[in-house]
């Protein structure tokens, strides 16, 4: 069990760390942003982070997020980076601010009817299935464009860029080659649908073992759970 005092400096590292990877990798600091991947841990984790200065936390379980965000005072954004059921949209569409794996246009129609009015668009990225594995998830690469160009000009939500979850590997060269992969895709959406995809500049991909490679190859956001509330059960 992980005390309030270790998340504290746990973030101050993971922060260092970031920064070094920037310095190593030519990246300007302001771009790369810490999202706190808090699935499976206790509000008061969540809340001792937050009073270190944490904004942005991910959770992947949508009972457990919903407890969680209902639970907190406002001032915490929140980022759904789970499955996605086709009809269990209504929840994420009503209590997240970002969505991290929408991979269907079925999926981005339902989240943009069931945005609330009174809430600013929800912020999607597509999720891609890098690897190309028949057993993970997101759009295939090859598929991507025509995803897009059904989901473009939908209401209620903004189009914010890509999201990867590469299969492990523990050698640099290997975490580069996919977040590279998700990189250029990004370019590519970016160059074919130009002034359609205004806001079109984000890349989360990076997690605890991998996020050096993630900073080299130009992620926005980083996706850290471990090093910062330690291992799940
Ligand atoms: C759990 C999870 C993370 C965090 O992984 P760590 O290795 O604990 O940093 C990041 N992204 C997604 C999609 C996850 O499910």
């Amino acid at each position: 069990m992980i005390d309030n005092v270790d998340i504290e400096s746990r973030l101050t590292e993971i922060r260092s760390r970031i920064t070094a990877a920037c310095k190593r990798f030519d990246r300007d600091p302001d771009t790369v942003n810490l999202l706190a991947v808090s699935k499976t841990k206790p509000l008061g984790m969540i809340l001792t982070a937050a009073r270190a200065g944490q904004v942005h936390f991910g959770e992947n379980y949508l009972q457990e997020a919903v407890d969680k965000i209902s639970a907190v005072q406002p001032g915490i954004t929140w980022h759904y980076i789970g499955a996605i059921q086709s009809n269990k949209t209504r929840p994420i569409a009503e209590s997240f601010d970002w969505v991290h794996t929408v991979a269907n246009e079925k999926v981005a129609r339902r989240l943009g009817q069931q945005r609330p009015n009174h809430l600013p668009p929800l912020k999607v990225l597509i999720q891609v299935n890098i690897g190309g594995e028949a057993s993970k998830a997101g759009v295939e690469a090859s598929k991507l464009a025509t995803l897009l160009r059904s989901i473009i000009g939908l209401p209620n939500i903004e189009i914010r860029g890509l999201m990867a979850i590469p299969s492990p590997e523990t050698d640099f060269d290997r975490q580069c080659d996919s977040f590279r992969q998700l990189r250029e895709l990004k370019l590519e959406m970016a160059a074919l649908f130009g002034d359609q995809l205004p806001l079109f500049q984000d890349l989360s991909m990076g997690m605890t073992g991998d996020l050096d490679a993630a900073v080299k190859e130009g992620a926005t956001w980083l996706r850290i759970g471990t090093a910062i509330f330690g291992e799940r059960a």
